[in-house]
């Protein structure tokens, strides 16, 4: 099995909902960026502070920021059998970066199409709770209950970022910064694209072969 998994792919194309599979049926450790990042927002430290802005217009959090914080995270960890990288690199110098700390083993880049990307997004609910993380749609994958989560029955909630006119700045920003990651790990010969689109269990299940 494949071990340095990076998950590529724009806002809202499920690389939260199948990396939170990856962690929770095959073990894989899962670092989402954007999950830290909200993590300190709400504890309101100095790196929480200055990442909100970038956050709320839909701009990435500066690269120097990121590589560090990751950096970090990836040292703390020592060795684990693997690792799912969820929104990290989202540029080509955090690409860079992440040469320099470990191989990566594998790209899984999901390909949605922006239409579709608006839809799910604005209508994403997600876990509050920093130990789960579980993400929902109001109509693809509604929690059993009523706005609490399935797995530890928190109040879920909509991310500030999943409002529509954010939405639109994160899918720009996207293009600009992120897409060209596609052509570098095609270089690398690491890219293995899968469609985004269709049954969540359909789309882990060629997920699963992809990292075989
Ligand atoms: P990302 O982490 O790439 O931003 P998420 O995994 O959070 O994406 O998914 C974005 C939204 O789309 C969530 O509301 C999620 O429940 C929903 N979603 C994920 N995969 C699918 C799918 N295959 N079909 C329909 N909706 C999906
Ligand atoms: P999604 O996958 O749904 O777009 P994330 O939760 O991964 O959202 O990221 C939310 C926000 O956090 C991004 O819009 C960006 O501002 C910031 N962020 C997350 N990861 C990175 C990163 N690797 N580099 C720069 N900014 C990041
Ligand atoms: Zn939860």
């Amino acid at each position: 099995m494949k071990s340095m998994i990076v998950l590529l792919g724009p806002p809202g194309a499920g690389k939260g909902t199948q990396g939170e599979k990856l962690q929770t049926e095959l073990g894989y450790v899962r670092l989402s960026t954007g999950d830290m990042l909200r993590e300190a927002v709400r504890n309101g430290t100095e790196l929480g502070k200055l990442a909100k802005t970038y956050m709320d217009s839909g701009a990435l959090v500066p690269n120097d920021v990121i590589i560090g914080l990751m950096k970090d995270k990836i040292q703390s960890l020592g060795k684990v059998p693997g690792i799912i990288f969820d929104g990290f690199p989202r540029t080509v110098e955090q690409a860079e970066a992440l040469d320099k700390e470990l191989d990566v083993d594998l790209a899984l880049n999901f390909d949605v199409a922006d239409e579709a990307l608006i839809e799910r997004l604005t209508q994403r609910r997600s876990c509050p709770n920093p130990d789960c993380q579980a993400v929902y749609h109001l109509v693809y994958n509604p929690p059993k209950c009523e706005g609490k989560c399935d797995k530890c029955g928190s109040e879920l909630y909509q991310r500030d970022d999943d409002k529509a006119e954010t939405v639109k700045n994160r899918l720009k920003t996207y293009h600009e910064k992120t897409q060209p990651l596609v052509d570098y790990y095609t270089k690398a010969g690491k890219i293995c694209t899968i469609p985004g689109i269709g049954d969540i269990d359909e789309i882990f299940a060629k997920v699963k072969k992809a990292i075989q």
